[in-house]
């Protein structure tokens, strides 16, 4: 069943230049011997300097289509995929165009759209919490009155949790707000033209599904735990486990609750990494997106004899049966360190103790030495990942927890040089 042709079959990466995923996916095409065009997001005079032959611009989604189309003529593709949630919509339209497989536009938008996510999904009967649109524009006191408590802001189109704040009280929400509001307006989002969510607080453990969807039936890839408690009021990403030590009957819960979250967005083909909260009334969605585990996370899972989760998802795309693929048994981890205060990275300490740790397989510090830091809300990135593979989930978690705190980052505010009197001449 896992035969594949090696005949010259080609494939579209749309990725930006900052994507933690491209090597994963680079690798797996030259395992499968694909020819591979990258589609970079770049102004055109960069690419035409460093010669990219497909050079892009995502927000211009029109130009960019015709781009492909034409490139196309010469150098037909099998199948378009994004690597970023930025070129979802655009790997969307360029397929439709192309007539490959691919979901839909609506559904792409509806993934990377929260307000229209939750729209679509409340109708389509995936528990999801009460929401309501917002404008940056509007009273923040007024919205208060509003919503009740304990809630959650959070911008339509950011991801990596940036920017999602939760509130217990009117003055927690209207200093969130501005918080907010900061962040998006630096991000280039116009205050008169932007609305956010607010949505009522789930409490509860919480999980992420890796699924594959094709024609629209899903197949769960894989079930993490997410065992750091995520209660705010800023949610990073820490540890993720998998196998789930859910019950097999809240497995399959989630796995309905996930079936019917992307039906109700259309999403019919290809990868989705799902994240619920699960609490005494079951499960509920929190957001679906048409894309695998973001970082290097997917570093952990194997299926099959030794074959990794990009690879699956190409050979996906192109069409293969992937029906028995089931992930290799074993538990496996990883942990997405985040960033403790704001600063200047200085010194890393202690990561071949980390690396001593039974059953760590990796440390990935992407931190650059010398940067300035971000924390969550604003941050983008983390100091890096601890990777484990172990007998039990237990011991694959332990193990990561000891690993990080092996883990010394020498993070050091910096002084303005303004403040700073010069000696007397
Ligand atoms: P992003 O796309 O930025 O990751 P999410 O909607 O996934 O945005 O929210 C990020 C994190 O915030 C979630 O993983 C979860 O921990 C927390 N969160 C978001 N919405 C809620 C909610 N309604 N109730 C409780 N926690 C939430
Ligand atoms: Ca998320």
């Amino acid at each position: 069943m896992m035969d594949f042709e090696v005949e010259c079959k080609r494939i579209l990466f749309l990725m930006t230049p900052a994507t933690y995923r491209s090597g994963a996916f680079l690798n797996a095409a030259q395992r499968l011997g694909l020819e591979v065009v990258v589609g970079i997001d770049l102004p055109e005079t960069l690419s035409d300097y460093w010669h990219v032959p497909l050079g892009l611009d995502f927000s211009q989604v029109e130009a960019s289509i015709q781009t492909i189309i034409d490139f196309a003529q010469t150098h037909p593709f099998m199948a378009i995929l994004s690597l970023d949630d930025s070129a979802s919509e655009l790997a969307a339209r360029a397929s439709v165009a192309l007539g490959l497989a691919h979901n839909s536009p609506h559904a792409s938008e509806a993934a990377r759209d929260k307000l229209l996510m939750r729209r679509l999904m409340s109708a389509g009967g995936a528990p999801c919490p009460i929401f309501r649109e917002f404008w940056l524009h509007a009273d923040p006191v007024e919205m208060a009155r509003q919503v009740s408590f304990p809630c959650v802001l959070k911008p339509r189109r950011l991801s990596g949790s940036r920017g999602v704040i939760r509130a217990d009280t009117v003055p927690e929400f209207v200093s969130a707000f501005h918080r907010l509001k900061r962040l998006l307006i630096n991000e280039g989002y116009s205050e008169n033209e932007t609305s956010f969510l607010v949505e009522d607080f789930i409490p509860g453990f919480e999980v992420a599904l890796e699924g594959l969807l094709t024609h629209g039936e899903l197949k769960v890839l894989t079930l993490f735990d997410k065992p750091d408690p995520l209660d705010g009021p800023f949610f990073e990403e820490t540890i993720y486990v998998t196998p789930s030590r859910l019950s097999g009957e809240m497995q399959q819960a989630i796995a309905q609750c996930v079936a019917t979250a992307a039906r109700s967005l259309g999403l019919r083909e290809g990868p989705v990494h799902a994240e619920l909260r699960v609490n005494d009334q079951g499960p509920w969605m929190l957001e679906i997106a048409g894309r695998s585990i973001g970082g290097l996370c997917s570093t952990v899972l194997e299926f099959g004899s030794g074959i990794c989760l990009e690879e699956l998802i190409l050979r996906h795309a192109l069409g293969e049966d992937l029906a028995s693929v089931e992930r290799d048994g074993g538990a496996a981890g990883v942990m997405m360190i985040p960033i403790p205060k704001a600063g200047i990275l200085r010194s890393v300490h202690g990561i071949e103790e980390a690396q001593a740790v039974p059953f760590i397989t990796g440390i990935e510090i992407t931190a650059r030495l010398h940067n300035q830091l971000v924390p969550l809300p604003e941050g983008a990135s983390y100091l890096g990942f601890i990777f484990a593979r172990g007998e039990t989930p237990e011991a694959v978690e332990e193990a990561i927890r000891q690993a990080h705190q092996h883990l010394h980052f020498e993070i050091r505010r910096e002084i303005p040089l303004l403040n700073r009197s010069l000696p007397a001449v």
